[in-house]
C-alpha cells in the first residue's frame, strides 16, 4: 500500500517541496502571531523591557529615527500583525493551491493506471465482479484518495514540526507550564492510535454499502427495461431501500466511534488550560511572570493541541482514504490476466487453419462445459457451429480469441498453440459478431468503425451495403453522423446487429465469427445477409452460430456440439445421412417449408425426438 502511494507521489516531488516550505513558513507565522499581543501588554502597557534581541534590533533602527517611545513600538507591533498575517497568507495560498493539485494530479494517475488495468484483465475477472462495485472504486474511492491527500498529508508533517517548534519556545517561557501540557499528550496519542484501528474497520464497512448501493442503481437503471416489463419498480426501489438503509446503519456506527475522538480531545485540551490558567494568574499575581507571556501561553496551548485535534480528525479522512487505497489495490492486484508467452510471435499472415485439440474447459474449473472437443477448419472454410442452448457455443468461439483459456488441451491457429501469439494480434485476425450488438454512444459511423477507427467513409458504406444495413441508415435524420447509443436514437435488435456485421465486415479480418448473426432479422434481411457474408467469405475462415440451420445449410462443415463434445460433425448433406441430431433438427425447422407431406412424414415424432436429442 505503501509503495504505491510512494510510487503515485514521486513525479511532484518539486512541488511537494515548494509545498512543504509554504507550509513551514504558514506555521512559523503561526508561531509569531501572539507577539505582538505580548509586546503591547508587557512592553507597552505594563513597564517590562523588551528581550535583548528585539531591543538591539530597534536600537539598530534608531538612526531611521524610530525611536524607543511606546506608542513606536505600539505601532511597530501593529506593523509586525499585518506582515505576519500577509506572509502567512501568502503561504497558505501556495499551499493551498499546490496541495490541490498534487491532489488532483495524483487521482488522475491513479484512476488512468486502475482503468487500464481494468481493461487488460480477462474476462474471468469480470464474471466473478460486480461493475458497479468497480464503478465506485473507480469514482468514490479514487475521490477520498484525492480529498485525503489535498487536504492533510503533509500537514500531518508541518503539524509535528509545529508542535515541536511550540515545545521549544513554551519550556523557554515557562518550563513548568510546557510540563503540564506536554504531559498529557502521551495519553492523547496512545488514545488516538488505539482510536484508528476502530474508525478504519467502521469505513471499510461503509465503504461496502456504498459500493452495493452503486451496483444496486447501476443494474436497476441498466434493466430498466426488463423493470418496467415484468412491474418490478417496487422491487428494484426495495432492493435499494435495503442496501440504502445498510449504508445509513454502516455510517451511524461508524459515526459513533469517530464523534468520541474530537470530545475526548476537546475537554482535555480543556482541562489543561484551566490548569494554566489557574497556575498563570497565581504566578502574575506573585510577579514571577508577565501577562504577556501567559497570553502568548495560552495561544501556543490552543495551537498545541489543534494540531492533535487535526490528527484527531484526521483519523477519519485517513481511514477512509486507507479503505480507498485498498479498494484500488485489489483492483491492481487482481493478475486474472490472460498470460502472454514469453517468445510471443506475430501471427502474420496467417492462413486461418483452427484445430481444437482435447479442449476442456469450465468457466468453473469443477464443471466443464466442454470436455472433450476436437475439430479442425481448414483455411477458407465456412464452419456452422449448433447445438442446444447452453451447449457451449458461445464458449468455443470465445476460447478462439482468447477471452478464455483452456483448462486443458490446445487451441490452435496455422498449427500454432494460440498461446504462443501476442493477445493483440491474434484478436487483430479476428472480426467478431457478438450475440448482442452493443452500441457505444457516438455516431453510426463511429459505432461500424469501432474496429478500425481509420476506416474510409467509403469502406464504412461499402460494409454497411454489405451487411444491407445501409438502406437504413440512409433514412434516419443525420444518415451516418446520426448519434446512436445512450441518450442517441435507439435502433432495433435487427438494426443493431446489422450494425454489428458491419463493424465486424470493415475490421476485414482473415477469421471472422458471427455468434447468430441473423437471430434478430426477419427472413427477407436474414438471406440477404446471408448472401452479403457469403461474398464476404471469400478466402476467409469464418464460423458461424446458428440456430436457424438455414443460416448454414451451405456450410462447409457443420459442427454439432452436445453435452461438451462435438457430438456430429459433416456437411449439411452427410448430417442429415445420419438421421442422428442434426436431422432431427432440420426435419424440424425445415420440413414443412421443404414440401414434405407432414402426414407422410413422421415430424410430430421428430419434433419429440429432436427435442429430447437437444434439450
Ligand atoms: P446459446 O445458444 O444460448 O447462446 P451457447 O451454446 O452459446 O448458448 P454458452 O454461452 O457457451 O452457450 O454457455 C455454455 C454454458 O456456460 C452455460 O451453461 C452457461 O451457463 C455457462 N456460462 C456462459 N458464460 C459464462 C460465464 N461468463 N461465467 C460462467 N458461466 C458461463
Ligand atoms: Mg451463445
Amino acid at each position: 500500500m505503501l509503495r504505491l502511494i510512494r510510487e503515485l507521489i514521486r513525479p511532484y516531488r518539486g512541488t511537494l517541496i515548494v509545498i512543504l516550505f509554504a507550509m513551514l513558513v504558514e506555521s512559523l507565522m503561526g508561531l509569531a502571531a501572539p507577539w505582538p499581543v505580548k509586546v503591547i501588554l508587557d512592553n507597552v502597557v505594563a513597564n517590562h523591557h523588551l528581550p535583548k534581541f528585539l531591543d538591539k534590533l530597534l536600537a539598530s533602527h534608531a538612526a531611521l529615527s524610530l525611536g524607543h517611545g511606546k506608542l513606536e513600538i505600539a505601532a511597530l507591533a501593529g506593523v509586525a500583525v499585518v506582515l505576519i498575517a500577509v506572509i502567512g497568507s501568502f503561504a497558505s495560498y501556495i499551499d493551498n493551491y499546490f496541495t490541490e493539485s498534487v491532489g488532483q494530479r495524483v487521482a488522475h494517475d491513479l484512476r488512468m493506471r486502475t482503468y487500464e488495468h481494468l481493461q487488460r484483465l480477462s474476462l474471468s475477472y469480470y464474471d466473478v465482479h460486480r461493475t458497479g462495485a468497480l464503478l465506485s472504486t473507480i469514482t468514490s474511492d479514487i475521490q477520498t484518495i484525492e480529498s485525503f491527500a489535498s487536504s492533510s498529508t503533509l500537514g500531518i508533517v508541518v503539524d509535528l514540526v509545529t508542535i515541536i517548534e511550540m515545545l521549544g519556545l513554551m519550556f523557554w517561557l515557562n518550563w513548568d507550564f510546557a510540563l503540564i501540557a506536554m504531559g498529557i499528550t502521551p495519553f492523547l496519542l496512545y488514545f488516538m492510535s488505539r482510536f484508528r484501528g476502530a474508525v478504519k474497520t467502521a469505513t471499510r464497512s461503509v465503504r461496502l454499502r456504498q459500493a452495493d448501493i452503486v451496483t444496486v442503481v447501476q443494474e436497476g437503471l441498466e434493466s430498466v427495461r426488463v423493470v418496467k416489463a415484468f412491474g418490478q419498480e417496487n422491487l428494484e426501489q426495495e432492493k435499494l431501500g435495503q442496501v440504502s438503509l445498510a449504508t445509513v446503519n454502516a455510517a451511524l456506527k461508524a459515526r459513533q466511534v469517530k464523534a468520541l475522538l474530537a470530545p475526548i480531545v476537546n475537554v482535555t485540551v480543556a482541562l489543561c488550560t484551566a490548569v494554566v490558567l489557574w497556575r498563570g494568574a497565581s504566578l502574575i499575581l506573585r510577579g514571577t511572570m508577565t501577562a504577556g507571556a501567559l497570553v502568548v501561553f495560552l495561544a501556543y496551548l490552543t495551537k498545541f493541541f489543534k494540531p492533535l485535534q487535526d490528527l484527531a480528525k484526521m483519523t477519519n479522512t485517513m481511514a477512509q482514504a486507507a479503505v480507498g487505497v485498498e479498494r484500488v489495490q485489489a483492483i491492481l492486484d487482481a493478475d486474472m490476466i490472460i498470460p502472454e508467452h514469453s517468445e510471443a510471435q506475430e501471427p502474420l499472415p496467417i492462413r486461418g487453419e483452427i484445430v481444437f485439440e482435447h479442449v476442456a474447459f469450465g468457466y468453473d474449473k469443477e464443471d466443464l462445459i466442454l470436455r472433450d472437443v476436437n475439430f479442425r477448419i481448414e483455411p477458407g472454410q465456412l464452419i456452422g457451429i449448433v447445438g442446444p442452448t447452453g451447449g457451449g457455443k458461445s464458449t468455443v468461439v470465445s476460447l478462439i480469441a482468447r477471452f478464455y483459456d483452456p483448462t486443458s488441451g490446445a487451441v490452435t491457429l496455422d498449427g500454432v498453440d494460440i498461446r504462443r501469439y501476442k493477445l493483440r494480434s491474434l484478436r487483430d485476425q479476428i472480426g467478431f459478431v457478438l450475440q448482442d450488438t452493443v452500441l457505444f454512444q457516438g455516431t453510426i459511423r463511429e459505432n461500424i468503425a469501432y474496429g478500425r477507427p481509420h476506416a474510409t467513409q467509403q469502406e464504412i458504406e461499402d460494409a454497411a451495403k454489405m451487411a444491407n444495413a445501409n438502406e437504413f441508415i440512409e433514412r434516419m435524420p443525420n444518415g451516418y453522423e446520426t448519434l446512436v447509443g445512450e441518450r442517441g436514437l435507439a435502433l432495433s435488435g435487427g438494426q443493431r446487429q446489422r450494425i454489428g456485421i458491419a463493424r465486424a465486415i470493415v475490421r476485414n479480418s482473415p477469421i471472422l465469427i458471427l455468434d447468430e448473426p441473423t437471430a434478430a432479422l426477419d427472413t427477407e434481411s436474414e438471406r440477404l445477409v446471408i448472401e452479403a457474408l457469403e461474398r464476404l467469405m471469400k478466402g476467409r475462415t469464418v464460423i458461424t452460430i446458428a440456430h436457424r440451420l438455414s443460416t448454414i445449410r451451405d456450410a462447409d462443415s457443420i459442427i454439432v456440439l452436445k453435452g461438451g463434445v462435438v457430438a456430429e460433425q459433416g456437411t449439411h448433406q452427410e448430417l442429415l445421412n445420419r438421421k442422428g441430431i442434426y436431422s432431427d433438427l432440420y426435419m424440424i425447422q425445415l420440413a414443412p417449408a421443404a414440401g414434405i407431406s407432414t402426414r407422410t412424414d413422421p415430424v410430430i415424432t421428430n419434433l419429440n425426438k429432436a427435442e429430447a436429442a437437444l434439450y
